[in-house]
């Protein structure tokens, strides 16, 4: 079976994460989304509200499961038995990360191969960051997120900091 990792830190999910993630398991025959454990201080939603967020958006899809990890991607990959790790590509500038990574990657990692998956057009604009921001100034995130998501944004963000006091997630 081949499994592949699409890992990230999905703070949260948005459409064109979920669509690469469907795409994938159209491709692959079981899809682990991998939630980066990332230190809380860098993060909007703790990892378990975002894998909790991520498996309610994909609870239909029979070959995805949500996961998180800690430590190297590498070293998950091989506990997980993964061959593929995916990532999505937005724009060029998403390329040179993902270049460096992937070649980072196969070095520690010879059997470990990278497929990138372009975005869909209609999700070429969105990133989890910008979403916080536009519900952050108070704007509608409705159709870019889930409503689940979008509601948690909401309540995540509602009162959060102090007049003219820059979001934490905004300066990391
Ligand atoms: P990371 O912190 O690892 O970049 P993200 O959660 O921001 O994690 O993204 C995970 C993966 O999903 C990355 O490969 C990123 O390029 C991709 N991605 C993010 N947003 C989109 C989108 N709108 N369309 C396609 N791929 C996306």
């Amino acid at each position: 079976m081949t499994l592949a990792l699409y890992p990230g830190s999905f703070d949260p999910a948005t459409y064109g994460h979920l669509d690469i993630a469907r795409r994938a398991a159209a491709i692959f025959e079981h899809v682990v989304v991998a939630v980066y454990d990332a230190p809380p201080k860098n993060v909007l939603f703790s990892t378990e509200e975002r894998v909790t967020l991520l498996r309610e958006s994909l609870r239909d899809a029979p070959n995805i499961t949500v996961d998180s990890f800690t430590g190297l991607l590498v070293d998950y990959a091989k506990h997980r038995g993964a061959k593929v790790i995916v990532r999505g590509l937005r724009a060029i500038s998403d390329f040179e990360m993902e270049f460096q990574m992937a070649l980072l990657n196969r070095k520690m990692e010879p059997a470990l191969d990278v497929v990138c998956l372009m975005t869909s057009v209609q999700y070429t604009f969105l990133s989890s960051s910008i979403l916080k921001e536009i519900v952050n100034l108070g704007g509608n995130v409705d159709g870019l997120v889930p409503k689940h998501i979008a509601e948690a944004m909401r309540e995540k963000l509602a009162g959060r900091t102090d007049p003219g006091e820059i979001p934490r997630y905004l300066t990391s």
